[in-house]
């Protein structure tokens, strides 16, 4: 009898899974293994609303398992040395995992490789599982990475797809492999009232329900912030309880059946973006905390900056549709990415504090916070990142009227305002004084203006 163990990551389903079919091919038995890593923990990034969703995805991938004869193995600690443990327990031949793209991910392979080297066991890690693409499938002449999106877009699209894979119809798991109790939504605490459900089912009923009613009206609707017209897809894709390969050949294949499909080609973009700040951070692993782009701004502290700060996270801003976002966050663990745009762009460069602190923040709530997407993005809004007009500044009356133009979004999130039709509920200090008064709704932080001012002066364009 052989056997492999699958070590779970980023990657918690059974369908169009390389690693597990690659197990399932090789040897007689598997172990699919999922470590609580201590590492994670103690780098401050369990963040409940995460968590909580994690419990329902290996909830889920254990109901899964045990369907086809086999169970899910959760252990904690370091992931190396419980790999290396389970390998001896279960006198393995052979661990399958997904390439990860953090330098956190990239060090731990290393790490794991050289443990199981030593104890002659191989260790095979899986391109694409992740993401559509490897980083570095394609690559432009001279660089290990693209830092323009548009020529990795043509490149990534010009890609031979790789073939979808079916879930397994049996894994067999040795006998008498221990494992610690699964963790529970239910036992995480501060958790967003709102917050989506994790798990591979669910995943797979979001996405059929989306290409059936979301896809073919995306590429209008998509940064319509009232009109909820994106796929809210991104939790599952964080944890892989949806393969972003199988994404994408569903919505190019699903309404028309031919990839001409505007909605389909935007919502592939899409998900091409995320490809596309998973390579920049694979090749440039300490753009998770450092600027992509050093343009050695000189960002506020201090008190009044700390207190802006507070405001902005807790939607007190005086900027209706910021605030409205901030508070969809705190809800929901999730924000839409118009919101998430403008809300970062208030922050680095209204109000002109550092975008770590507002990457961090969000880090703290979002059920799909990753080091990729959500560090890159920060900086793209803040204009240290990959946007190629990175003094651009989001006004944000202007989106509000733009993206919410009949304040549906502001009124569902900002309930002290639902009484102020739209234009006005967009700039309701502009209110004459007795009007002003019957909504309890602070007053500006900042003038428009006087921020604009500081960030261009701030920025050391020498
Ligand atoms: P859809 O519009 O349905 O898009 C489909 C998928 O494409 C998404 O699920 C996501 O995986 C991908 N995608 C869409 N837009 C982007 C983008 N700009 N960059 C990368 N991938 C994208 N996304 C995260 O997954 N995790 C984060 O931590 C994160 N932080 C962000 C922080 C800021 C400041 C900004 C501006 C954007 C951030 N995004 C992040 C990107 C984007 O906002 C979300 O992926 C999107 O809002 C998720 O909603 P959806 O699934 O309905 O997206």
């Amino acid at each position: 009898m052989n056997v492999a163990v699958v070590l779970y990551t980023s990657d918690l389903r059974l369908h169009d899974h390389p690693p597990l079919r690659a197990a399932l091919s090789s040897c007689d038995r598997v172990v699919p293994l999922f470590v609580r890593d201590r590492a994670v923990d103690a780098a401050g990034f369990a963040a409940p609303n995460r968590l909580a969703f994690l419990a329902d995805c290996l909830a889920d991938l254990d109901a899964g398992l045990r369907e086809r004869g086999g169970r899910l193995v959760l252990r904690s600690g370091d992931v190396v040395a419980e790999v290396g443990a389970l390998v001896r327990e279960c006198d393995a031949d052979e661990v399958h995992m997904a390439a990860g793209v953090s330098g956190y991910a990239q060090a731990r392979e290393e790490r794991l490789r050289a443990a199981l080297e030593a104890e002659g066991v191989r260790l095979y890690v899986h391109e694409a599982v992740v993401t559509v693409a490897a980083p570095g499938a394609v690559l432009p002449a001279g660089s290990d990475h693209f830092a323009v999106f548009t020529p990795y877009f043509r490149r990534w699209s010009e890609l031979p797809p790789r073939p979808v894979a079916a879930a397994p119809r049996s894994v067999r798991v040795p006998e008498g492999i221990g494992s610690d109790p699964l963790p529970r939504r239910a036992d995480v605490t501060g958790v967003s009232p709102g917050l989506a459900r994790g798990g591979e089912r669910e995943a797979r009923d979001l996405l059929r329900r989306w290409l059936r009613a979301g896809l073919s009206r995306y590429a209008d609707a998509h940064d319509d912030l009232a009109g909820d017209a994106t796929s809210r897809l991104s939790p599952h894709l964080h944890f892989g309880t949806l393969s972003p390969t199988e994404a994408v050949h569903r919505a190019r294949t699903a309404a028309t059946g031919h990839a001409a499909d505007p909605g389909a080609e935007a919502f592939v973009r899409q998900l091409c973006w995320r490809d596309f700040h998973h390579q920049v951070l694979a090749a440039r692993p300490e753009t998770a905390v450092r600027d992509y782009r050093d343009r050695r701004d000189r960002w506020r502290t201090g008190a009044a900056a700390e207190e802006e700060t507070e405001a902005w996270k807790e939607g007190r801003t005086g900027y209706p549709v910021v605030d409205a976002a901030m508070r969809q966050l705190r809800h929901e663990g999730w924000m839409h990415n118009r919101g998430r745009l403008l809300t970062a762009s208030f922050l680095t460069k209204t109000l002109y504090v550092d975008w770590r602190i507002g990457a961090r923040y969000f880090l703290d709530l979002l059920v799909d916070g990753d080091l990729a997407n959500n560090q890159l993005n920060w900086q793209w809004a803040a204009g240290t990142g990959t946007d190629t007009r990175p003094n651009r500044v989001l006004n944000p009356v202007r989106q509000g009227l733009r993206y919410d133009p009949a304040g549906r979004f502001v009124h569902r999130w900002v309930p002290e305002l639902a009484g102020l039709d739209a234009p006005k509920v967009h700039e309701p200090w502009r209110l004459p004084a007795p009007d002003r008064a019957r909504y309890a709704y602070p007053d500006p932080i900042v003038e428009l203006a006087d921020g604009l001012d500081r960030f261009r002066r701030g920025r050391d364009t020498g």
